[in-house]
């Protein structure tokens, strides 16, 4: 049962840090959803230029930046883009439910795309590394209590805590 958990633990996306995975997986992702410029385009939000630079980070993001990780990236494309401009972006994004805020417990906000395919979270606590996992066993456990409620399940959202066991 552990070896089966930890499998399906480990398939998550952020886990396996292999290029040709990632590529596979952006690729997929790519292929699922609309870029987030069409979106933000679809939702009238005006995209400026540093906007449209924000977007494309966010759109290469695979993993859960923080501002001043967006802030790092998007200004190394261009260096006209303040901290400032980032902060109110990500929030205008998030408000136009482009964007998912995460709070890991650490008081720093994460974001990624909204429309990535569902998963949950596991934080190391050691070493702040965020890990990616579905658990299909899970899935069906909060179907159940949500029936079981007299609900349809509409989403729900995961958090693990953790520290690496000792080998
Ligand atoms: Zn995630």
């Amino acid at each position: 049962m552990i070896s089966q958990a930890k499998r399906q633990l480990y398939a998550g996306p952020c886990a396996q840090r292999s290029l040709s995975r990632k590529t596979k997986i952006r690729q997929i992702e790519t292929a699922m959803h609309r870029p987030i410029i069409a979106r933000c385009e679809a939702k009238g939000l005006r995209m400026t230029t540093p906007r449209r630079v924000i977007a494309r980070v966010l759109q290469d993001s695979d993993d859960h930046p923080d501002v001043e990780e967006l802030f790092a990236r998007a200004n190394a494309i261009d260096e006209g883009i303040s901290i400032a401009t980032v902060y109110r972006t990500v929030k205008l994004f998030e408000e136009a439910g482009i964007l998912d805020k995460l709070e890991f417990g650490d008081g720093r906000a994460r974001y990624e795309d909204a429309e990535r395919e569902h998963h949950d979270h596991l934080i190391d606590m050691n070493s702040g590394e965020v890990i990616e996992f579905v658990d299909p066993d899970i899935e069906a456990l909060q179907e159940k209590i949500a029936a079981k409620l007299g609900y349809e399940l509409r989403g729900h959202r995961l958090e693990l805590y953790g520290v690496p066991k000792k080998p």
